[in-house]
């Protein structure tokens, strides 16, 4: 179904939704072409003048209720994205809490929006900044975050008192659905937030061509994202681009070699490793890389990989068979250019995985820059290990890569912990630390992984303009 201006609204033509555990149809949902779009974006407009003048108090009360409603479908929410794009249901209610937290995080955001005044120079003037909503905002995401990546865009954009458009994945629709139902069921204003379905491109370009479209927020791959920052400048559209990253995972010989290891099972096997802040590439002093390798390695043999509805299940599918032939590919390369296999390293084919997309777990050592998978984002559950010898070396070669969105650090020093977290050309680093993303936070990217930041007290500037007003008292 799509929504626009308040209503769920069916078509004709129809997208069809799969578990990727099981290759079984879901449902189908409708999908919008250029007519629709256009639609949802007058409506979006029409509704914008209404909702930029309520009060932030009014705002904050709304997506309350919208927090409220969301955590009351956990469980029925959960079971949708499992089913939808494969994640083990647990980590499935992570990502609804996390959804969850933008959406409070934000209401409360929206009641400091602060301006400023300044000094004037004359003492007949008065200087004041305000700020205001920039606009209908074109939200734009990906499936492997189906819920917290719209939370996070729609919570502040709404606070800030925009109106929204959102594309969703076409993978994961059913979540999107979910979402737009609890900001229905608050009472949201008709027109405030719309939902289309359907061929990416046809709907961008919509969202392109309008002057109406202020602003794009989009989460994705690196590749599009630059295309629609090239095609926002024709109406000089504001961006936010959430891109995709290639995270270097550090660990000093003083580390504590048992904490790196769990982390380094959470940081890359959560989602299948298909996260955009996942470790891609693991450095190990070369003093204790072996016994890091073997630590690893047991740990690994305890992820249960399978359908993510069954509770033991640790590990999920990937989204699609191309993901599958991806996470070969890279290990092929990487074999054929001297690594070695220590865990997995196989697709799944047979019995219970017969009809789903699935890779095993695989562990490699003996990595090497000239592998593909050095630079490549792998985006599935496959990792290699790297010696390294000094701190100034690591450091050079974790940078060496035009992404630079999440980074791991591990060690107990601490005069080491500032100087490679401030050397790091990231725009995150966790230090022993492999899960940092919190809404309270400004998670984003710097060089090719983004532009902007989602979350924090930073999340919603971008849904914000200044205005400054210069005022000349009479005599
Ligand atoms: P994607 O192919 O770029 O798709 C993301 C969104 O863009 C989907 O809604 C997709 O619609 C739409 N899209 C695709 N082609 C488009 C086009 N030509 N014009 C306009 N929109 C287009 O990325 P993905 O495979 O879904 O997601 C994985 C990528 O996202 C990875 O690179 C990952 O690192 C990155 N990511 C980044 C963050 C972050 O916060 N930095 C978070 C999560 C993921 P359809 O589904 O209909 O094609």
């Amino acid at each position: 179904m799509l929504y626009i201006n308040g209503e769920w609204i069916e078509t004709n033509e129809n997208l069809a939704v799969k578990n990727p555990a099981t290759s079984e149809v879901l449902g189908e949902v409708s999908i919008a072409r250029i007519e629709e779009t256009k639609q949802a974006i007058s409506s979006a407009k029409e509704a914008m003048k209404h909702w930029s003048k309520l009060t932030a108090l009014d705002r904050y009360n709304y997506l309350r209720r919208v927090a409220n409603i969301l955590r009351s479908k956990t469980d029925h929410i959960a079971e949708i994205i499992t089913t939808e794009m494969g994640k083990p249901l647990n980590e499935a209610k992570a990502e609804i809490s996390l959804a969850i937290d933008y959406v409070d995080w934000f209401a409360e955001e929206g009641r400091r929006i602060y301006g400023e005044t300044i000094p004037a120079s004359s003492e007949s003037k008065r200087l004041m900044l305000i700020r205001q909503p920039v606009g209908v905002v074109g939200a734009i995401t990906p499936w492997n975050f189906p819920i917290a990546m719209i939370t996070r865009k729609i919570a502040p954009a709404l606070a800030a008192g925009c109106s929204v458009v959102l594309k969703p994945a076409s993978a994961t629709p059913l979540t999107a659905i979910e979402v737009v139902k609890a900001f229905h069921e608050a009472g949201i204003p008709k027109g405030v937030v719309n939902l289309l379905h359907g061929s990416a491109k046809e709907i961008v370009d919509q969202f392109m061509d309008s002057s109406d479209i202020r602003k794009i927020t989009f989460t994705g791959s690196t590749e599009v994202g630059k295309q629609l920052v090239r095609d926002s400048a024709n109406t000089m559209k504001k961006v936010s681009m959430e891109l995709g990253g290639h995270a270097p995972f550090i660990v000093f010989d003083d580390a504590d070699l048992d904490q790196a290891a769990e982390a380094a099972i959470a940081s890359k096997f959560r989602n299948a490793g298909q996260t955009c802040v996942c470790t891609n590439r693991i450095y190990v002093h070369e003093e204790v890389v072996d016994e890091f390798v073997d630590k690893l390695a047991s740990k690994m043999q305890e992820l249960n990989i399978g359908n993510g509805l069954d509770p033991d299940i640790t590990i999920g599918p990937l989204i699609d068979a191309n993901a599958v032939e991806k996470a070969a590919s890279h290990v092929q390369d990487a074999v054929d250019k001297g690594a070695e296999i220590v865990v997995g390293g196989q697709k799944l084919t047979e019995d219970q995985y017969a009809k789903g997309n699935f890779f095993e777990p695989t562990l490699l050592k003996n990595a090497n820059d000239q592998m593909v998978i050095s630079y490549e984002e792998t985006f599935g559950p496959v990792v290699p290990v790297f010696t390294f010898k000094t701190e100034q070396e690591v450091i050079e070669r974790a940078n060496h890569t035009q992404y630079g969105l999440a980074s791991y650090v591990f060690t107990n020093d601490l005069t080491r912990v500032y100087k490679v977290s401030e050397a790091l050309d990231y725009g995150i680093v966790g230090v022993n630390d492999p899960l940092p993303t919190v809404a309270q936070a400004p998670f984003g990217g710097v060089k090719e992984s983004g532009v902007g930041r989602e979350g924090g007290r930073q999340g919603i500037e971008d849904f914000l303009e200044y205005k400054y007003i210069s005022i000349q008292l009479g005599q």
